[in-house]
């Protein structure tokens, strides 16, 4: 088990960081508690050596000690074009290997810029391991000195200044270095972090990919970027607008077991707002005429009486008045019905993706639905109103709110009323939603999760658990923080990527 541990802010659109955390060959892993400098400058000043060259050749048979030829020599007695030997901490033998958190593997061909001391055997190693190195790479059309992956195994006792952690231009930095002068952290006309932060980025759109939780009731999520249609497997509907007001039928605004029926769908449609992507708010007054006279079913009355033009609004209907739905049986049986209609024209949205027009959605409430508790009706009014945002349901058992079964264990303690992060995901994927800022705690994700979290700003995690076999992204405009406890499981894959989305 690899276990990742640090506190720190990655703040810049150029520095890319990955994590694999595939080491079942490894038979030692230390773990490396490291106290960071203050910031560059301390670094600088803490360096016996700092050097500028290439890895020529290994001078071992695991490339633990690396030949690295000198381009520049900008502190200590190293001279342009000497030889010296680079040693990784890890070691392997014939028989055993050592790895240790936050070590850097040297590539031969690659350049590197390195803050190196000279160990008791002569050796050259960079004096932080990974916070001691640069690697040379083209990023945005630019030659940069970028952080390597390995710089998220390390723990650090405190915060890690952002100009350790970011990644420089490679001319600028060279520059400054040979100045001798004092580096400007902030406001050095060669490294100005709060102009870079505006610069522009590899942003994706939005959150266009699909969350492989996520489904739609009506039309085949799959088929989003086919031929648009309603035939035999439709397209996935949604609604062009996102705004919506919600009505209570007249003639079906109460419910016998349920005196706070109203109090509680102000509730829920509350919650529902605070949603990203959903614009939800109650009619003034909430109850609006529409009969259910002699109805059959409650999507007709929609259709027919209470929305025929279909406008943004959601029927709300208590005590089933159609008599549609079985009658629950001790507590036990359908509890409501949600849904919409949908219809072509088609229409794209802001990701060029193509769906049926989603119009018109209600929701009814069984009659005897009283029985809940107060915080499981308001569930219950929840999960039906998602229902007519086309959101179907999400496989497992008391880990969403959109789960096929109301799941008892979630309350009455559950925040929100048991809305979870995969509910979140399938609305913010269907409604292209980019948060600003996205906030993980206590997250596993399981073996099976593939799914990217983007966020146009920061990614905030405490409490992961990355277990074996899954495969997570982070993907945020500047900041990615992530917060113990961290943890990556053998086989897993976690990858931290400052790009983000556009909202
Ligand atoms: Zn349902």
């Amino acid at each position: 088990m690899l276990n990742i541990m640090l506190k720190t802010e990655l703040c810049s659109k150029r520095l890319i960081v990955v994590v694999f955390a595939c080491t079942s060959f490894i038979s030692v892993i230390r773990a490396t508690l490291v106290i960071p400098p203050a910031d560059m400058n301390e670094m600088i000043e803490q360096s016996e050596v700092i050097v500028y060259g290439q890895v020529i050749g290994h001078k071992d048979n695991y490339g633990s000690i690396n030949s690295f030829r000198i381009i520049e020599s900008f502190k200590g007695d190293l001279l342009t074009g000497q030889l010296i030997n680079l040693k990784e901490y890890g070691s392997r033998t014939e028989t055993e290997m050592t790895m240790i958190n936050g070590d850097v593997d040297f590539k031969i061909g690659s350049n590197y810029l390195l803050f190196l001391f000279q160990d008791g055997s002569g050796y050259y190693k960079p004096q932080l391991l990974s916070l001691s190195v640069y690697e040379e790479i083209v990023y945005d059309g630019q030659v940069q000195f970028a952080r390597q992956e390995s710089i998220l195994d390390m723990c650090y006792l405190t915060d890690v200044n952002e100009s350790l952690i970011d990644a420089y231009i490679a001319t600028d930095f060279k520059h400054v270095l040979r100045s001798g002068q004092s580096f400007n952290i902030k406001g050095l006309p060669y490294w100005d972090m709060s102009d870079k932060l505006l610069g522009d980025r590899s942003t994706k759109k939005s959150t266009c990919p699909r969350p492989s939780h996520c489904v739609t009731i009506i039309g085949n999520e799959t088929q989003l970027n086919g031929t648009c249609n309603l035939g035999n497997s439709p397209s996935p509907a949604k609604h062009p607008s996102s705004t919506f007001v919600v009505k209570i039928a007249s003639s079906a605004s109460s419910d016998p077991s349920q005196p706070n029926a109203s109090s509680l769908l102000v509730n829920a449609v509350a919650e529902i707002n605070n949603l990203s992507g959903l614009n939800v708010s109650m009619a003034s007054p909430m109850n609006q005429t529409c009969s259910t006279a002699n109805c059959n079913k409650v999507s007709e009355v929609v259709d027919t009486e209470c929305n025929p033009t279909g406008l943004n609004e959601i029927w709300v209907f208590f005590d089933d008045p159609c008599d549609e739905v079985a009658d629950l049986v001790n507590c036990g049986g359908l509890l409501g019905l949600g849904g919409t209609f949908a219809k072509t024209p088609c229409h794209t949205d802001a990701c060029g993706d193509m769906w049926l027009t989603a119009f018109s959605p209600y929701m009814v409430m069984n009659n005897g639905a009283g029985c809940l508790s107060d915080y499981n009706y308001t569930v219950a009014l929840i999960h039906e109103m998602i229902h007519g945002f086309n959101v179907n349901h999400i496989a497992g058992t008391c880990t969403a709110i959109m789960n096929g079964g109301l799941c008892g264990t979630n309350a009455p303690n559950a925040p929100n009323y048991g809305i979870t992060q995969l509910d979140r995901d399938c609305i913010e994927w269907m409604y292209n939603q980019c948060p600003i800022d996205e906030s993980f705690a206590g997250v596993t994700y399981p073996s099976n999760y593939s799914d990217p979290e983007f966020a146009q700003n920061q990614i905030t995690a405490t409490n992961i658990i990355v277990e074996n076999g899954a495969d997570v992204l982070y993907d945020a405009g500047a900041v990615i923080e992530l917060n113990p406890s961290f943890e990556v499981e053998l086989g897993a894959v976690f990858h931290a990527l400052i790009g983000g989305c556009l909202p």
